[in-house]
């Protein structure tokens, strides 16, 4: 439960669907008892955020309310703590998982908060306002707000409680990415996140899109080749070659029809096939399975969604040793009145990178 004061905040409120963003004053949020209030520092636009600015998604719930304010990528500093909370204090700096869990059900009870039974997506749902705004409430905050290392940017960290702990469950738990092994993906946000990571787990990376900017940045990223798939007949066929029989893993991060098959397509015998984008309208919660490859070959498909709060130490660990630079995928820093923008050019798929606001007054 949030209760509001009186005096205003400046926040990107969806007023209608696919429409920009209006910037307007709303109420400040004061804490629950178990929750924090935090001052936003930056929050990340992602392409969910996208989804929920053209209203998908209502087939698993996460169509936002009109009304609502949407961001669900942010790090941000303490302002306001509740009276039965143990574990932060004002003045910490935290970043926020958009999957809020209850910490209480049997699944946060045996370390999976991912699968919370009463979780609340931030940004997304009733009850848990997003961080395009000055302030976000974070409820039951002993669980959901995480403590980051000091000597971290907090431009860094917006992104690490969606598209780059979400990458870094794909790539580490759901697909053990090991030494040497071939791994593929599409180079959006998550993807590129992916890069990355499965670049310090020891993985060689094929990086496989449509634009140059988002090739160039994998390969700085540290992916070993990449494919021009707008240039390429088959660009599974390519990545077979490059990786001299298919790839170990390979992820589809993006959800659509085409990314999803040749995902599979692009796979050696026994190759695991990460699945963590989720689809738009067309397909409507539905991509058709290649099931006789999958059969043949003894495809592992596994999918993979968020990260409990408690495995965050071990991205950090990562990023405090240089193994990873969640700041490199960050691609602009923008003020709160030009998310709209960002979002729009989402639907064209043109963004490289992530955008990132630090700027909300
Ligand atoms: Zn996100
Ligand atoms: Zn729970």
């Amino acid at each position: 439960m949030t209760f509001t004061s009186s005096y205003g905040m400046q926040a990107a409120v969806l007023e209608k669907y696919a429409e920009p963003l209006a910037i307007e004053d709303v109420d400040r949020p004061s804490p629950a008892p178990d929750g924090v209030v935090a001052h936003v520092d930056a929050c990340g636009v992602c392409r969910s955020d996208w989804h929920g600015w053209v209203g998908n998604w209502e087939w698993f719930d996460y169509k936002p309310p009109l009304g609502h304010v949407l961001g669900h990528e942010p790090s941000g500093t303490i302002i306001e703590v509740g009276t039965e909370v143990e574990m932060v204090a004002e003045g910490d700096h935290v970043a926020i998982p958009f999957n809020l869990a209850c910490g209480r059900c049997h699944e946060c009870r045996t370390g999976y908060e991912n699968f919370c039974e009463n979780h609340l997506g931030l940004g997304f749902q009733k009850g848990a306002p997003g961080a395009f705004a000055e302030e976000v409430p974070i409820p039951n905050a002993d669980i959901n707000a995480v403590k980051f290392p000091e000597n971290v940017d907090p431009v860094e960290v917006a992104g690490m409680g969606c598209r780059y702990m979400t990458a870094y469950r794909g790539m580490a738990h759901r697909a053990d990415v090991s030494r040497g092994e071939y791994v593929v993906y599409g180079l959006g946000g998550i993807g590129l996140s992916a890069v990355q990571i499965a670049n310090a787990l020891g993985g060689n990376v094929v990086g496989v899109d449509l634009m140059d900017e988002k090739l160039d940045l994998a390969a700085e990223l540290g992916a070993v080749e990449t494919v021009d798939a707008s240039v390429v007949e088959d660009p599974a066929a390519a990545v077979e070659a490059i990786t001299n029989g298919g790839a170990h893993v390979s992820l589809d991060a993006l959800g659509i029809e085409e990314t999803c098959r040749n995902a599979v397509r692009s796979l050696r015998p026994r190759g695991r096939r990460v699945q963590i984008g989720l689809t738009t309208h067309e397909q409507h919660s539905y991509n058709s399975l290649l099931t006789d490859l999958i059969v043949m070959n003894e495809f592992q498909v596994n999918g993979s969604s968020r990260l409990a709060p408690a495995r965050y130490g071990e991205m950090f660990r990562l990023v405090e040793d240089d193994k990873i630079d969640p700041g490199a995928v960050v691609t602009d820093r923008i003020a709160l009145d030009g998310v709209s923008d960002e979002l729009e050019a989402m639907t064209e798929y043109r963004t490289v990178g992530i955008p990132v606001v630090d700027e909300f007054a």
